[in-house]
């Protein structure tokens, strides 16, 4: 047996299979590259998500917490520390926006999202009470919770774990029509990705944002944007509403916020809306420790820069022009994306994603299937543009060119 079997046969036995990860055993990890258990180099495109957008080991993001580890990691909310208070202004300043409530997950901000329309809905819009609605879209991945699932329209996330969180309207994503419809006077917030990620990079189309912004304006109903995956970077810009130019209320943020080092999320929004919060009413033990806020920190003073989103609006350019010529070819059959972000479909004929996923692994490239035939490519924003085309020479491959 190797030591990637081996590894995996434990895992099998002694972890619960809610994952059906590649069979590949990663022991250390450099900007885009990994290395398995084997001494095997694979080149990532998939970036843990979008959490890794400054790539793997980044060095000032690991100083920033090395010295942090030496100083102070925890304190719990019961005390102040020396970090939070520039973390939050900090967030506060990248977003535009005012107040920050920090939280660990994305989940967690998710909840914490819903938590905080709710709540400026009974205590500042004046719903009745347990009368409070959120709109969501289909085809919408905000998490895992029970709450979060009940709005989820993945069967495979929702089965077996009712009963579900009433409260939510669901509507098919990138249609106002729907939107506008499903709004009542209850309404207290409208909860989107701007772009959906775990659904195959899925691009709304031109206006929708803009669209929803209006509504939810003339409705008096908050605007949520999930940008947990979508924002800091990813599409060429520190947000994706960015792209159709909308800034929604509230700020829902996680993955790359922590580096790829520790979990940090948050929810980022105006005085009036996260101002509604009193002592003991909601919190979380490690949400905002210090060393999330010294990570983040970080994260934030190099999103400042500029010079991440700029990579990934150039080398997103030309990925997206790369994978527009394989679509000339039939080989692919659709691709969605902004920036270093992509949703492949690939044609049936050459297997599901998963197949497709697979035999890219033999070749030294790792990426994630979705739903049917479709692969999503996200590497590190600070991936060379060489290993990025070479990333694409083994996909043409795996696909018959060349
Ligand atoms: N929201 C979006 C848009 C996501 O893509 C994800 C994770 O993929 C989440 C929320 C949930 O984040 P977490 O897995 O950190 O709970």
């Amino acid at each position: 047996m190797t030591a990637t079997e081996s590894l995996i046969a434990e895992t099998e036995a002694h972890s619960a299979h809610n994952y059906h990860p590649l069979p590949v055993v990663v022991a250390t990890a450099d900007g885009a590259w990994m290395t398995d258990v084997e001494g095997r180099r694979y080149l990532d495109l998939l970036a843990g998500y979008s959490a890794l957008n400054f790539g793997h080991g980044n060095r000032r993001l690991i100083e920033a917490a090395k010295a942090q580890l030496e100083r102070v990691t925890l304190t719990s909310r019961a005390f102040h520390h020396d970090r939070f208070a520039a973390f939050c202004a900090q967030l506060a300043e990248l977003c535009g926006m005012e107040m920050v409530l920090p939280m660990n997950t994305g989940g967690e901000a998710v909840e914490t999202a819903v938590k905080t329309a709710r709540k400026w809905g009974y205590r500042v819009k004046g719903v009745p009470a347990e009368m409070a609605k959120i709109v969501v879209a289909s085809g919408n991945f905000h998490g895992r919770t029970t709450t979060i699932i009940s709005f989820s329209t993945d069967l495979e996330a929702r089965a077996d774990y009712g009963p579900y969180t009433p409260g939510f309207e669901i509507v098919p994503y990138g249609d106002p029509t729907a939107m506008r419809e499903a709004m009542t006077e209850n309404t207290v917030a409208v909860l989107l990705e701007p772009i959906q990620g775990e659904s195959g990079v899925i691009v709304p189309p031109a206006g929708y944002l803009p669209a929803v912004r209006e509504l939810t304006r003339e409705r008096n109903v908050l605007f949520v944007a999930d940008e947990i995956q979508s924002g800091l970077g990813r599409t060429g810009r520190t947000f994706a509403c960015e792209h159709e130019g909308v800034v929604p209320d509230a700020y829902v943020l996680g993955k790359a916020l922590g580096g790829g080092i520790v979990p940090v999320s948050a929810v980022v929004s105006s005085a009036e809306v996260l101002g509604v919060f009193r002592p003991g009413e909601h919190g979380s033990t490690f949400g905002g420790n210090p060393l999330a806020c010294a990570v983040a920190l970080e994260v934030i003073a190099m999103l400042r820069s500029g010079e991440y989103q700029a990579r990934a609006r150039e080398l997103g350019e030309h990925l997206h022009r790369e994978l527009a010529a394989l679509t000339g070819t039939g080989r692919v059959t659709q691709v969605r994306g902004r920036g270093l972000w992509a949703g492949v479909d690939v044609h049936p004929r050459f297997g599901t994603g998963r197949e497709v996923s697979e035999k890219l692994m033999d070749r030294g490239v790792l990426v994630k299937d979705t739903h049917g035939s479709t692969i999503r490519i996200a590497p590190p924003l600070v991936i060379a543009k060489e290993d990025l085309d070479w990333g694409l020479a083994q996909l043409r491959a795996v696909l018959g060119m060349q």
